[in-house]
């Protein structure tokens, strides 16, 4: 039987910050699955790489946005619709963290965070948003994290921007819902990328991981676009305004050394 229940193909999907890790295997994930992808993020080389890899079935399109510039994210969003006409599903994956202790942030890099994490996000999804409400047409994922279950130590402005996420999430979805514009969001767990590698080089780390974990693995990037898929998909129809949690169990509940 072929199903269209959960096809992406023919869709035009833009991602942000799709040049590596998880926005990157995204953007292939849709590309392979006949989707025409565009990806942005700050650098035009880097992006221009990616779009070779993983260029599918129909060419991945490199489009150059700092999330942190709002006149960049207009010129982004006007830009893509005037080559393809429309967007069907955007997907706000661009963001930073920054480890410290919480009494040492200073203002540039509490905005360096916010600024990149949750206005950008905002900004896209609004500039975005505008084009899907004149279609009655559109879905929104926007990427958060386990953060949004939990704040975790060390990385407290990044907790605030994802649960900022979470809001704009809910919140857009309640306004836009009546034009037929879906936002939802994906918390992934722990996942091997850039932003994580040095980290989960750690063996204590690794050790506490697989301790709390309960499918006892780090996730993959390809790990989220089953996920993805679904939301951008007919199969999500009926959803809007939540956060599926992508993380091998770690928030369904507290895991604790006790033999049974
Ligand atoms: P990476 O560091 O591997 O990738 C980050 C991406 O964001 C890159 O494509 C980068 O592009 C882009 N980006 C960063 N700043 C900007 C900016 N100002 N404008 C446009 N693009 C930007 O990180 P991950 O793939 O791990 O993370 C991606 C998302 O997933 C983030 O939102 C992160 O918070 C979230 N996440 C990650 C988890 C993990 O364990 N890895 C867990 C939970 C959530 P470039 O540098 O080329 O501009």
């Amino acid at each position: 039987m072929h199903d269209e229940l959960f096809s992406v193909a023919g869709q035009v999907v833009l991602v942000s910050g799709g040049s590596r890790g998880i926005g990157r295997a995204l953007a292939e994930g849709f590309a392979r699955r006949g989707a025409q992808v565009v990806i942005a993020g700050r650098e035009l080389a880097t992006l221009e790489a990616t779009a070779r890899d993983i260029g599918g079935e129909l060419p991945v399109t490199p489009m150059r946005c700092d999330v942190a510039d709002p006149d960049a994210i207009q010129a982004l969003a006007a830009a893509v619709h005037e080559e393809f006409g429309r967007i069907d599903t955007l997907i706000n994956v661009a963001g930073v963290n920054k480890r410290k202790r919480v009494e040492t942030f200073t203002p540039e890099e509490f905005d360096f965070v916010l600024d990149i994490n949750l206005r950008g996000l905002f900004l896209l999804s609004q500039a975005v948003g505008r084009l899907m409400i004149e279609r009655r047409q559109g879905t929104i994922i926007n990427i958060g994290s386990l953060n949004n279950y939990a704040p975790l130590k060390g990385v407290i402005p990044y907790a605030i921007s994802k649960m900022g996420v979470a809001a704009v999430t809910r919140g857009m979805a309640l306004e836009w819902g009546e034009f037929g514009v879906r936002v939802n969001g994906i918390a992934p767990g722990f996942i091997l990328t850039d932003l994580t590698r040095k980290l989960w080089s750690n063996p204590t780390m690794q050790a506490w991981n697989r301790a709390n974990t309960p499918l006892q693995r780090l996730g993959e990037v390809g790990d989220l676009v089953g996920a993805a898929v679904f939301l951008a998909s007919n199969a999500s129809a009926f959803m809007t305004g939540q956060m599926l949690f992508v993380d091998g169990g770690v928030s369904a509940g507290t895991l604790w050394p006790i033999e049974l």
